[in-house]
């Protein structure tokens, strides 16, 4: 170890970053060289943040410096040195950004990565530890940096990456910025070449806005492609571009690129990624635009620049009419910002449009990546046209689970009477398929749309209404309304209909199931709204629906339990049989017994039947009389 002035004072990596960089030099799968790029970013955020201070008007230490990244190797003694004069880090500085993860999300991330089989080389630089891939190359690591405040002394930190490091003065005199000097390991030799560096800086860091000086040669574009007109631009450009800021291997979805001049100046380059973030999951922050003003950083991953149900966007707004000097802070309330922002929003907006009318199936890929998020939208008021134009939903007439439709697509197809757009949640197309409430919009021929996630529910229920029409819950729905409506299919072969003395008697019986049932019901009444089921629960017109009730519960929200009214299909086998028996025996035990499973089993559908042993109880019990009677009446 070099020897030092002052004695070196040692310290102790985190727990957590040990356990980082112990994964990291013992990773076998990776590609080593994104080690250059997440130095490179940190040397390019350490500029911008200088830059960014130079216009605030804050007094730096060596403002005559060019701002700049420069890389040089030694291949005698197998050293890569990577330099900048960007804002440097005081000592505090120093052993808060490197010595710990201040970020969350890094437990999360290196759960991730040791499950991982992709590597780190996606994932490393979203999480805050970018710095630390340089130990997958490097036996060895020296830091020399002056920060670019008045007065701080600079400061040397070393380390073998194992598990401590130490700080100590620098032996020679330092001009404001970072070096990292490299100690190559044997295995990584390969980053003393210069045609290797050359091409790893042209893959990752072509469009770092500042110049990379390769052993004195500017290697990157250093221009900023949002500004360029779109016909100057190829697909490839676009498309590295992307790559660069997204750190996705893919190409992008779309590519959103639009320049306004008045009554604001702006310029937009917008990229919607084919795949979701899945890190979203673990790191929910990681979303934003980068902005620029008059091509220089004024904030990277600005989350204001779009409302969050678009956080699945990826790119750059520059514009010309932002002070340079503004705060980061009061950028919300700058009435230039907001105006940018609610502009680029609405175009976003009327690029999805586009897509969905001119390309379907590039709308349905869309959708599927990216719907989850985009359907938090209910809330955006001044944009509500469009947002609900947008959304898509799969419906009774669907061939299968995965087409779609569009609300504007429901009301064309609506019948001539009908007035509201009827919705039905479930946990698959199977479940709704055998759901009772359906029963009578199938007899119908009047489409449901039908709702997978409770997150629709919800959004649903936030819109109120699309065009005049209502959102209704089948189970909710009236069925004199619906009654009205021209039939479909005809009645199954029709059963009978009851003589006016036994309408009478079914009058009873319900009175009877109403009395066996007591207070969990509110009424029991005759159906028409099922053909192939004996019963069902509805809920009342006004009142919530069985699935709002329970997630409301889960959320452990106080509700009025809802009294329900059961319905009874009086042309069902089951029914005509027990009134059957009623007639001869009005306190017959099977009615008793055949009620309450009728009851408890619609509540299970509905997914709100708290207990299940009465009902199994019964029915095992009812199954071993059935079997007795098969055995003694059918004589198997
Ligand atoms: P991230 O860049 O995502 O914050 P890193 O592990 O790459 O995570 O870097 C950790 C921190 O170390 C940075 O946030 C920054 O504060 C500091 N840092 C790293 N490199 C430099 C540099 N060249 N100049 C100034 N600060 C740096
Ligand atoms: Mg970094």
């Amino acid at each position: 170890m070099a020897t030092t002035k002052v004695k070196a004072k040692k310290y102790h990596f985190k727990a957590e970053v040990k356990q980082l960089l112990d994964i990291l030099v013992h990773s076998l799968y990776t590609s080593k060289e994104i080690f250059l790029r997440e130095l490179i970013s940190n040397s390019s955020d350490a500029l911008d943040k200088l830059r960014f201070e130079s216009n605030k008007g804050t007094e730096l230490i060596d403002n005559d410096l060019p701002l700049e990244i420069r890389i040089n190797f030694d291949e005698k003694k197998n050293i890569l040195t990577i330099e900048d004069t960007g804002i440097g880090m005081t000592k505090d500085e120093l052993i808060t950004n490197i010595g710990t993860i201040a970020k969350s999300g890094s437990e999360e991330f290196l759960k991730q990565l040791a499950e991982s089989k992709q590597g780190v080389d996606n994932i490393i630089g979203k999480f805050g530890v970018g710095f630390y891939s340089v130990f997958m190359v490097a036996k060895e690591v020296i830091i020399k940096t002056k920060s670019f405040k008045q007065d701080e002394p600079a400061s040397k930190w070393h380390s073998d990456g194992l598990g401590d490091y130490d700080i100590s003065e620098p032996d020679e005199d330092l001009k404001r910025g970072t070096t990292i000097e490299i100690h190559l390991k044997d295995d990584a030799k390969e980053f003393i070449e210069k045609y290797r560096l050359e091409s790893t800086i042209k893959k990752y860091s072509n469009f770092i806005q500042f110049p990379i000086l390769l052993e004195k040669e500017k290697v990157n574009t250093v221009s900023a492609i949002w500004r360029e007109p779109k016909s100057s631009v190829t697909k490839e450009q676009y498309t590295e571009f992307y790559k660069y800021l997204s750190f996705d291997s893919e190409e992008p979805l779309e590519i959103i690129h639009t320049s306004v001049d008045a009554p604001i100046q702006f310029g937009a380059l917008l990229f919607i990624p084919q795949k979701s973030n899945e890190w979203f999951k673990y790191n929910r922050e990681d979303y934003g635009l980068d902005l620029y003003v008059k091509r220089v950083l004024i904030q990277h991953k600005n989350k204001d620049l779009l409302p969050e149900y678009l956080s699945f966007i990826v790119g750059v707004v520059d514009s010309e009419d932002l002070p340079l000097n503004i705060s980061r802070e009061t950028l919300q309330e700058d009435i230039i910002f907001n105006k940018i922002s609610s502009s680029i929003t609405s175009q976003v907006l009327s690029n999805l449009q586009k897509i969905a009318k001119d390309d379907k199936e590039q709308y349905v890929k869309f959708w599927k990546e990216h719907g989850q998020i985009f359907k938090l939208g209910y809330m955006d008021f001044t944009n509500a046209d469009k947002y609900k134009s947008l959304l898509r939903f799969n419906s009774s007439i669907s061939k299968n689970a995965y087409e779609l439709i569009s609300l504007e697509e429901y009301v064309e197809r609506m019948k001539k009477d009908q007035k509201e757009i009827y919705y039905a949640l479930g946990p698959s197309r199977d479940a709704l398929a055998l759901d009772p409430h359906l029963e009578i919009f199938k007899s119908k021929g009047i489409e449901v749309l039908y709702l997978y996630d409770p997150v629709d529910e919800f959004v649903i229920n936030a819109l109120g209404k699309y065009k005049d029409f209502d959102f209704k819950s089948v189970e909710n729905a009236d069925p004199n309304k619906l009654e009205k409506m021209e039939s479909v299919e005809e009645k199954k072969e029709k059963t009978e209909k009851l003589s006016s003395d036994d309408q009478l008697h079914f009058d009873s019986l319900l009175a009877k199931m109403k009395e066996i049932l007591g207070n969990k019901v509110e009424d029991v009444k005759e159906s028409n709204r099922l053909t192939d089921s004996p019963s069902c629960i509805v809920a009342k017109e006004e009142g919530m629906s069985a699935t709002m009730q329970k997630m409301l519960k889960l959320a452990n929200q106080n509700i009025d339990e809802q009294k329900k009214i059961f319905e009874v299909n009086k042309d069902h086998k089951l029914i005509r049989n027990l009134l059957s028996v009623f007639k001869k025996s009005t306190d017959n035990e099977y009615i008793k017994n055949v009620t309450e499973q009728l009851f408890e089993s619609a509540l299970l559908l509905e997914g709100t039947l708290d207990d299940p042993h009465k009902l199994v109880n019964r029915l095992n019990k009812m199954l071993e009389e059935s079997s007795e009677w098969y055995v003694e009446v059918k004589k198997y």
